[in-house]
């Protein structure tokens, strides 16, 4: 600045100077007065130049031949560099969290104090029915219209959440979240939304399974207690008490089948998958599996004219199957004992194992009992469901039977097939996949 003034005095002093060599005060003022007003134009020009190029929506290139100013020019360049590097890094920071909340699979909105939506994720939208196009700054109230949910925002205090059924929640299909609201900022709520549907159902089926075995134990239990209190109050005959224990023998066994398919069940679902490296040849299991059969049937009836057809396809005695010989022994005698203990006394059982076209196994076993509705059949595997529940009780059935046969072929890649109608009897069969076979 103080170079500026001094130059510009120079400059002034230099005319005055040129016009004094014409010996007139008149020529050396005018002198002056014309480089006083060039002066003045050159600067008024650089500064025109600075403003129109300030002007501009974007600054590109600095305005050039600005004598002094260019240093003002750079500075403000500099500045302007550093603040939108400032404004990127924001920006670019804004950005990645507004994907991790995207990518949160929770549902996060953020309300204003009048409880209109600002912004929200797509789990959120999805939750919600919410279209961010159409919908922002809506009142959340009027797109989210459950009685529950209207409720909760007229507490002073969301403490807990509420929970409610999505849009396109169905009664076959029932969806389910929870919601809850925290407030931030000034008057602002953020509402979280989580789907608890999978959480639901699992509740549901513990409450389930807790009444199915209770159900299950308190029958047997009854009967033994009863006939202790029997014995333990009131003179008992030999023979009448030899036939008390007897059936009380029968119900304690009964609770045994139980805790042993529940704990079969249990490890199944908890334990990792069966070892890879265990081999077992398909005729043992054959053979263990045929057997249990043969023993179930003479045990149920007595003097038996139940047939058991065996079909062992020759090709199989020579392959091995990969898995856990425990596991695969209980599906196959399950299924076998399912068919003994429900066809009658004169009815026809078919056991069969044989090879597949691709390398694969089949076992199967067909039955001529009673057979099953369709309605029934998607439901056979799920614990405790029962057809026929008297017949499977007096059999000695806990209704895990095939809950357990579905698990272990879940474990071993392996289609567990059910087809039947009524009074045609049943077919069921496990078809094993040919990475699982081998020959021994
Ligand atoms: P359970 O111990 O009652 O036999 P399962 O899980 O083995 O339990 O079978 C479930 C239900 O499926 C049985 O209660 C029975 O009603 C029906 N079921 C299973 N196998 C047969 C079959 N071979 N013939 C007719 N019904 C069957």
């Amino acid at each position: 600045m103080l170079w500026q003034v001094f130059r510009f005095a120079f400059v002034l002093f230099f005319g005055a100077y040129l016009g004094s060599l014409f010996k007139s005060p008149f020529a050396a003022s005018l002198t002056v007065i014309a480089i006083s007003m060039g002066w003045y134009l050159l600067e008024h020009h650089k500064r025109r130049k600075i403003l129109k190029w300030l002007a501009q929506d974007v600054l590109t290139e600095r305005p050039q031949k600005i004598g002094d100013l260019s240093f003002v020019v750079d500075r403000f360049m500099r500045l302007l560099i550093e603040q939108r590097k400032i404004n990127s890094n924001t920006h670019q920071r804004l950005q990645d969290f507004l994907s991790a909340i995207q990518a949160s699979p929770n549902g996060v909105l953020l309300l204003d104090a009048e409880l209109r939506i600002e912004w929200c994720n797509q789990t959120a939208a999805d939750h919600l029915g919410i279209d961010m196009r159409r919908d922002v700054r809506q009142f959340i109230s009027n797109l989210v219209r459950d009685p529950l949910f209207s409720s909760y925002l007229k507490l002073q205090d969301q403490y807990t959440d509420v929970v409610i059924e999505t849009r396109d929640s169905r009664p076959e299909n029932p969806k389910k979240i929870s919601i809850q609201l925290y407030p931030y900022g000034e008057g602002r709520r953020l509402l979280l939304s989580r789907d608890i549907t999978l959480l639901e159902q699992a509740e549901m089926m513990r409450r389930d399974f807790v009444a199915n075995v209770s159900h299950e134990i308190r029958t047997p239990l009854t009967v033994l207690s009863g006939f202790i209190e029997t014995m333990l109050n009131l003179p008992v005959e030999e023979v009448e008490r030899k036939r008390y224990l007897e059936l009380m023998s029968q119900q304690a066994g009964r609770m045994q089948t139980l805790v042993n398919d529940l704990l079969t069940l249990s490890k199944l679902e908890g334990s990792t998958s069966p070892s890879r490296s265990e081999w077992t040849p398909l005729i043992v299991l054959w053979q263990q599996c045929v057997q249990e059969a043969w023993s179930l049937s003479k045990v149920l009836y007595t003097h038996s004219t139940q047939k058991i057809i065996l079909n062992l396809d020759e090709q199989v005695q020579g392959l091995e199957i990969c898995g856990s010989r425990n596991e695969l022994l209980s599906a196959m005698t399950n299924l076998v004992s399912n068919a003994v203990r429900y066809t009658p006394e004169d009815g026809t059982i078919q056991v069969s194992l044989s090879a597949l076209q691709d390398g694969g196994v089949e076992f199967k076993v067909i039955d001529s009992g009673p057979g099953i509705a369709p309605e029934h059949l998607s439901r056979l595997t799920e614990r405790f469901y029962r057809v026929d529940r008297s017949r499977s009780r007096e059999s000695g059935g806990t209704g895990l039977g095939l809950a357990i046969v579905k698990h272990v072929a879940q474990r071993h890649d392996t289609q567990l097939l059910i087809s039947s109608q009524l009074a045609q009897g049943s077919e069921f069969s496990l078809r094993v996949p040919p990475q699982r076979i081998r020959k021994s």
